[in-house]
């Protein structure tokens, strides 16, 4: 029998995850393969085919195929649109199926785990409704000239995505991409394979023409590479730590590839003495301790006024202690099994590193009713210095940083002082702060008053360590398409002669 413990197996889960190429699912060439964990047990529970290059170049020459020879790079955008809208159609349909793979893959609460079919299917539906209204830009010179843009797609996209929300993500790269016309190659995270799985189902049902959608699975230093490294691709839509995207980006400039890139953060919130504290606590609890802790866009780094500090630091350190770990099918936990052994060690150590370099006023290890699993107690640190680690650096799990301070200018000095720029929050009543502030601080998103809530059309993407680039709204067309301009002569264009002694 069943341990109570143990982890919850989604029914007919799959013992291996192959690649998909060209509408066939296959595996690898080399018939090599990688296991993969559940992060409750630490147990693997299926293999996932590990792609290298021979697999790249096979799903390539399918998308390279669907882009010169098929009917969508060139269908109108409403035949695209209908057919993402069809897709949409299938991620809902599977909104249970999802919710369990990735609760039991990944580690994430099955409750938070739901809401991803959602979001999914939504980036389906706004990136058909972009398409459709699309215009092409005209630019006329009065009696002489039209000049219009023509949009086409650019062609092969290489999409390579992280572990955190690895379906969601999954689709936040490939809607636009789809809508835009260009086939793609997919490669997954390696330690959560699972729900991708589910693609070429809602795929092929929806009628996406096969090769237009293809998947390799495997390790980013082989298949990730692989991608990067292949001539017939000209673009990489990139999600993961700003380190790995670093070194894509030096490996792709010999190929000059167009480069979309969603790197790290270390998201400051700041609360000033004057904010709406009940909604500051639950908005800065939330926002570090929701999907793990494994968010890019977490507030892991809360700033708050001295005033107000104190109380602040002992409500929310009380709020944390009594946040439900456990296990991530249960309906009551709020806080699952991080992804993999080697992220716990990792979000451990900096557990470690926090107590020699701050006050510790929460968790600080695995909770003592889970003796097994990758587990820890949200952990909240106090009077961390900027020069700490635990400040600088992304830890991606859930620990918190909390740091005081004196002045408007100080608040602004101390969001600024790290290496990442994705984030930030804001919370204060004093309005014209609020968008002082918000305007001061690097981060190519600031929420005021409010945690993440995102707006599909707005600009998506950080600034300094986190990213180059900006996917939402158009902005992801743009970066899919090239826009060709074509000028018209409206009549007799003067012309030097040259070879008739007529030249100037
Ligand atoms: P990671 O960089 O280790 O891996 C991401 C993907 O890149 C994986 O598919 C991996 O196999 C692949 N990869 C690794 N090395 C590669 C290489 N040399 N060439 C090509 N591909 C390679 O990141 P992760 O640990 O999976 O994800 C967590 C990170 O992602 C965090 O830093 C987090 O902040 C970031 N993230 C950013 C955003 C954003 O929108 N800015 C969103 C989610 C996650």
């Amino acid at each position: 029998m069943e341990s109570a413990d143990a982890p919850r197996r989604p029914a007919d889960l799959p013992e291996r995850f192959d690649h998909v190429i060209g509408g066939e699912t296959v595996p690898s060439v080399s018939g090599e393969t990688v296991e993969v964990l559940e992060p409750v047990a630490n147990k693997p529970y299926a293999v996932a085919a590990a792609g290298q290059a021979a697999d790249i170049d096979r799903a390539v020459a399918a998308a390279r195929a669907a882009f010169t020879e098929g009917p969508w790079p060139e269908m109108t955008a409403r035949g695209r649109a209908s057919v993402l809208y069809r897709i949409a159609e299938g991620i809902e349909a599977r909104e249970q199926r999802l919710a369990e793979l990735e609760s039991f893959d990944t580690g994430l609460p099955i409750t938070q785990a739901r809401g991803q079919a959602r979001r999914a299917a939504e980036n389906f539906r706004f990136f058909a409704d972009v398409i459709v209204a699309l215009h092409e830009d005209a630019y006329r010179v009065p009696g002489s000239q039209i000049n219009y843009v023509v949009r086409r797609p650019v062609g092969v996209a290489g999409l390579i995505t992280p572990w955190n929300t690895p379906f969601m993500l999954e689709s936040w790269k490939l809607a636009p991409a789809l809508a835009a016309g260009c086939p793609v190659v997919l490669k997954p995270a390696e330690y959560t394979p699972a729900s991708a799985s589910l693609w070429a189902g809602i795929m092929a049902e929806a009628g996406l023409p096969e090769g237009v959608f293809n998947l390799v699975n495997g390790f980013g230093k082989q298949a990730g590479q692989a991608l990067v490294d292949h001539p017939d691709v000209p673009l990489i839509s990139f999600t993961g730590e700003s380190a790995t995207g670093k070194e894509i980006m030096r490996r792709a400039a010999s190929h000059l590839k167009g480069l979309s890139m969603e790197l790290g953060g270390k998201s400051p919130a700041i609360v000033f003495a004057d904010a709406d504290l009940p909604s500051a606590l639950d908005s800065t609890l939330f926002g570090v301790f929701s999907l793990n802790g494994e968010r890019c866009t977490a507030g892991s780094r809360i700033l708050v006024e001295r005033p107000v500090y104190e109380e602040f630091c002992s409500r929310y350190a009380e709020r944390a202690r009594a946040i439900v770990v456990g296990p991530p099918h249960e309906a009551a936990t709020e806080v699952g099994a991080l992804v993999h052994p080697e992220h716990y060690e990792r979000v451990l150590g900096y557990v470690e590193t926090g107590k020699a370099e701050a006050t510790l006023l929460a968790g600080g290890g695995r909770p003592e009713h889970l003796p097994e699993g990758n587990y820890l107690a949200p952990t909240v640190f106090a009077d961390v210095p900027p020069q700490a680690r635990i400040f600088r650096e992304e830890i991606f799990g859930p620990v918190v940083a909390i740091t005081p301070f004196d002045t408007e200018a100080e608040a602004i000095e101390l969001a600024n002082a790290v290496d990442y720029g994705l984030a930030a929050y804001v919370w204060t009543t004093d309005l014209q702060r609020g968008h002082r502030v918000g305007a001061s601080i690097d981060a190519g998103m600031v929420w005021l008053n409010s945690h993440n809530i995102r707006d599909l059309r707005t600009p998506f993407g950080g600034v300094k360590a986190s990213g180059l680039g900006k996917e939402g709204g158009e902005r992801s067309i743009d970066f899919y398409t090239n826009e060709h301009i074509i000028h018209v002569a409206l009549g007799q264009v003067h012309t030097p002669r040259f070879g008739t002694g007529q030249s100037s």
